[in-house]
């Protein structure tokens, strides 16, 4: 059995991504376009949302990484299971993730993409779990930064689900 938890509302988000999106439009004043590169799957909504608050043009591209699998603790391994369709080089991008935990995974992906000479490269999260970084990243914008438990919603899932609820939730396992 599993309970859940209200974290952030869907209002709250919205709030939120409406803040980061006129942000981004301060940031990239008359440049554009912006690659939004999400990470598949769970960034999904956050880079709907996102790309839609920002007045900035924006182009959208997806890769699917594996990490998590199945349960809760990351494996450490990282790997790419679907690149870019197209080139980015010498274009404006903007990485996009659903939540920043150990760091791992980004800085596996920030590697990936330096070498693919984009003429700047950022990154956007939706959550920021700091306390439980292993490897330094810099991150650009941070929607919020949230205690060490573990969430679903919003495009976050456990075992593929829980993706579509509207509110961040924090999911609570009883033994
Ligand atoms: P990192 O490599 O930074 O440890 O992990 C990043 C990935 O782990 C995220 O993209 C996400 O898939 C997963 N992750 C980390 N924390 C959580 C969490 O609290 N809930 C869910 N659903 N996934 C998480």
């Amino acid at each position: 059995m599993c309970s859940l938890r209200v974290l952030l509302s869907a209002g709250q988000i919205h709030a939120r991504i409406a803040e980061l999106g006129a942000q981004i439009d301060r940031d990239y004043a008359a440049a554009g376009p912006v690659y939004l590169v999400g990470i598949l799957k769970g960034a999904c909504f956050f880079l709907a949302d996102l790309a839609r608050a920002m007045k900035t043009p924006a182009r959208l591209e997806f890769v699917g990484i594996s990490s998590y699998g199945k349960g809760r603790t990351t494996s450490g391994e990282v790997r790419l299971t679907k690149d870019l369709d197209v080139s980015v080089e010498g274009q404006d991008v903007i990485v996009v993730e659903d939540i920043v935990d150990s760091g791992i995974t980004l800085s596996y992906l920030i590697q990936v993409f330096q070498q693919r000479h984009p003429r700047s490269l950022r990154i956007a999260t939706l959550l920021d779990k700091p306390e439980r970084r292993q490897r330094p990243v810099r991150v650009d914008y941070v929607g919020f930064r949230i205690p060490d438990q573990f969430v679903v919603g919003y495009g976050l899932d456990y075992a593929e689900d829980y993706r579509n609820l509207r509110d961040i939730c924090v999911l609570e396992l009883d033994n």
